[in-house]
């Protein structure tokens, strides 16, 4: 995550506007790049914020990803993307980046017409870049498809790919939406997939999602470490005996809340309405970390653990082309 500002004000986004104007600073993102290629990371996802808003920036990566052999992707509303040529040529100078995803819904149409979001889909097809709309939905994913592929209609290909999540109570959707108008879903036994796509913010620090992590203040378990102060290589070795991550990632936080419960953990998963609550209430108990060093010596869960590792490792082989 490159900058928390942006030139937006979507009503549904998960992001406070406190830390608006914070952006990375150089020597985070210099060291975190060439660091990512030294574990051997060939894949780097930018995202804001609006991460177009620092395009300078964003050529300075594409230098330091080409230099290391990374490649790399960005999120942006496409707000700046007012005509084709325009699109053209900011994308075709970041070679490095080989997809671009382009957030669209009811929401960011607010603000950004489908006109900006067609020039970006043409731009990205003319320079044989991967494209792909990100919508949000309230209550139905099928309806968020619909509407992207209506918003577009005529202007984009009808190929287009378009993936979709749920809007998340947090941040301004927190002032904008009833949570009970939110999409259902059983939340403890869901798995989580942003548990598996570690995020830097502006500052350094690193946490183990690119969920709610970042908005935990107390004991969070998610918070691996910062860049300022340790390296990229130590935080992932580290967090390889954070047995909670691990348990979290493989069978989802529902699954982690019921070993702490088991062992006499208190948590109040009364009113949660969405799956990082899960996360927020483990860490509001202040003796959380206290419970999960219990868990690494607890017969049961690690054995849960070890079964489930195997099985993911074996799920994992067919799947491991979905890299790109
Ligand atoms: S959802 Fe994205 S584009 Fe919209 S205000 Fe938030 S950061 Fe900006
Ligand atoms: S459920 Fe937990 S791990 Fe997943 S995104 Fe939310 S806070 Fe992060």
């Amino acid at each position: 995550m490159i900058t928390w500002q942006c030139d937006i004000a979507c009503k549904h986004c998960s992001q406070g506007t406190a830390r608006s104007r914070c952006t990375i600073p150089d020597h985070i993102i210099i060291t975190f790049i060439e660091q990512a290629a030294q574990i051997d990371c060939d894949l780097i996802g930018f995202t804001g914020g609006e991460a177009f808003l620092f395009y300078k920036l964003l050529l300075k990566i594409n230098e330091l990803c080409k230099k290391n052999g990374i490649k790399a992707t960005v999120v942006t509303n496409a707000n700046w993307c007012s005509t084709k040529k325009i699109c053209i040529d900011r994308l075709s100078n970041l070679t490095a980046f080989s997809k671009i995803t382009i957030s669209h819904d009811p929401w960011h149409k607010e603000f950004v017409p489908p006109e900006k979001v067609a020039n970006a889909v043409t731009a990205c097809n003319l320079l044989g870049k991967k494209v792909e709309i990100a919508t949000c939905y309230l209550n139905s994913p099928e309806a968020a498809e619909l509407y992207v592929r209506k918003s577009l209609y005529g202007l984009v290909p009808d190929c287009i790919n378009v993936s979709s999540q749920p809007i998340m109570w947090r941040g301004r959707a927190k002032y904008n939406f009833n949570k009970k108008d939110l999409f259902q879903y059983p939340i403890l036994k869901c798995r989580c997939g942003a548990s598996q796509t570690p995020l830097l913010t502006p500052d350094g620090t690193l946490y183990a999602c690119c969920g709610a992590a970042r908005d935990i203040n107390n004991n969070n378990f998610l918070k691996l470490g910062s860049l300022n102060t340790n390296s990229l290589n130590n935080i992932f070795e580290a967090a390889k005996t954070n047995h909670g991550l691990q348990m979290l990632r493989l069978k989802g936080p529902g699954a982690l809340a019921n070993h702490l419960l088991r062992i006499g953990m208190d948590i109040d998963l009364a009113n949660i309405t969405g799956i990082c609550d899960i996360c927020i209430a483990i860490s509001n108990n202040p003796s959380s970390k206290h419970y999960l060093s219990i868990l690494a010596n607890d017969d049961q869960f690690m054995r849960e653990l070890a079964v489930s590792k195997l099985l993911f490792d074996y799920d994992s082989v067919p799947l491991s082309n979905f890299n790109e």
